[in-house]
């Protein structure tokens, strides 16, 4: 349901988001730019830490307050807590309230996401998006999508190495909420002032050259780490900062390094399931049947079960739908996030939406992505449809040296 329709469908009542994590502020943001005056708006949620404080102007009620609100028709709740969702669903239903009528799922709402790569590549040979081109861009992704409910400003690149991305946060944080996904290896100013400008959530990321938890690289990434931390430390922190640690067969050592920090430094860490990236390389290897080349190998499932159970999935819609565009330094537009390569056209700013839109959905590259099923390649995704467990190892579930 578009952000406009549904809180055509709350009427009077007030609107409480449930979960004041980075997923409920961006659907309150989303909504709230659709709210009539008459709409309050408030967070509910379980920290008790974060109840009766204000996040984004809005209040942090506790959900039995919310629950009160909702049972007598002054309030509808919209679940946002990502995993503890169908929990929360369920409570709702326990204590008499109506899913559709008092109560709904994030999942039932519209949330387009786009993606602005701000640069690519490092040093000398890094390309960026200047400030200027980037503001006529983010007012144009506005105006083309104006439920937008979030934009990721790294794509294949460490946004971090664009030296004006404190000014791009700030140009960004009015419009959209935003997310800085970074390997955390620039240096320290750097650091500091991108801190500073309080993007909505930083994600840091190991760098792909750390294989084990030692050596130079190790030590300049712990102490950019130590950074964040005393950052976060700060009470003004608004930024919500997270750990993405990817798994893959043989990166243990690096997990459990970097769980032992973030535990440390009260930051929180989450194991993400590695892929080979760019998608543009497990296509090529599909289309050759080299199913057991070295990149599959490092993975922590197979590729080849996966794409078996994947393909009972063909004919199910794109996973990767919801965000786009993939807009590029140099404006051009990729066909979806898990990609690099096609370009579906070469300059955002000269093309109407629309356009842009049927160009996708005629994409060569989308049929033959389909046809290798590649398009529903999520393991968590097929894991969770299929109740199977295709990744092998959990380091997350080892003990700490
Ligand atoms: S079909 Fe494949 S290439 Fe096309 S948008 Fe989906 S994942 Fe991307």
């Amino acid at each position: 349901m578009p952000a406009m329709e549904f809180m055509r469908t709350i009427g009077e009542r007030r609107l409480v988001v449930w979960g004041a994590g980075m997923l409920g502020r961006c659907l309150m943001r989303q909504l709230s730019a659709f709210a009539e005056h008459r709409h309050a708006t408030c967070f509910a949620d379980s920290n008790h830490r974060l109840i009766g404080q204000t996040i984004d102007g809005n209040k942090v009620l506790d959900p039995i307050e919310a629950i009160e609100l909702a049972s007598q028709r002054q309030a509808f709740i919209l679940v946002a807590l990502g995993m503890h969702n169908r929990n929360a669903l369920l409570r709702l239903s326990a204590v008499g309230l109506e899913l559709g009528a008092d109560f709904t799922s994030h999942l039932k709402l519209s949330r387009p996401e786009a993606v602005i790569q701000v640069s690519a590549g490092n040093g000398n040979d890094s390309v960026t998006m200047p400030a200027s081109t980037y503001l006529a861009v983010l007012y144009k992704l506005k105006s083309d999508i104006p439920d937008l409910f979030h934009i990721e400003l790294s794509g294949w690149g460490d946004p971090l190495a664009h030296r004006d991305l404190p000014h791009i946060i700030a140009m960004t944080l009015p419009v959209v909420p935003c997310t800085v996904t970074t390997h955390l290896m620039d240096e320290q100013t750097a650091i500091r002032r991108v801190l500073q400008a309080e993007p909505t959530q930083l994600v840091i990321t190991p760098p792909h050259e750390i294989n084990r938890p030692e050596g130079a690289e190790w030590e300049v990434f712990v102490a950019n780490l130590e950074i964040v931390a005393d950052h976060r430390r700060q009470k003004a922190c608004r930024t919500e900062i997270r750990f993405r640690f990817p798994r893959y067969r043989d990166n243990d050592a690096v997990a459990r390094a970097t769980k032992k920090l973030c535990d440390k430094h009260g930051i929180r860490w989450i194991e993400a399931v590695g892929y080979i990236d760019p998608y543009d390389t497990t296509l090529d290897l599909c289309r050759s049947d080299n199913l057991a080349a070295p990149q599959a190998q490092e993975l922590a499932w197979s590729l080849e079960d996966a794409l078996a159970v994947a393909e009972k999935d063909r004919n199910l819609p794109c996973l990767c739908q919801r965000i786009f565009p993939v807009i590029y330094p140099d404006t051009s537009v990729g066909i979806c996030h898990l990609y690099i390569q096609p370009r579906l056209h070469p300059g955002y700013l000269s093309i109407a939406y629309g356009d842009l839109q049927d160009l996708r959905l005629s994409a060569e590259h989308c049929h033959a992505c389909q046809h290798q099923a590649l398009h529903r390649l999520d393991i968590d995704v097929l894991q969770m449809r299929h109740k199977i467990q295709l990744v092998q190892l959990c380091p997350s579930e080892l003990p700490n040296d």
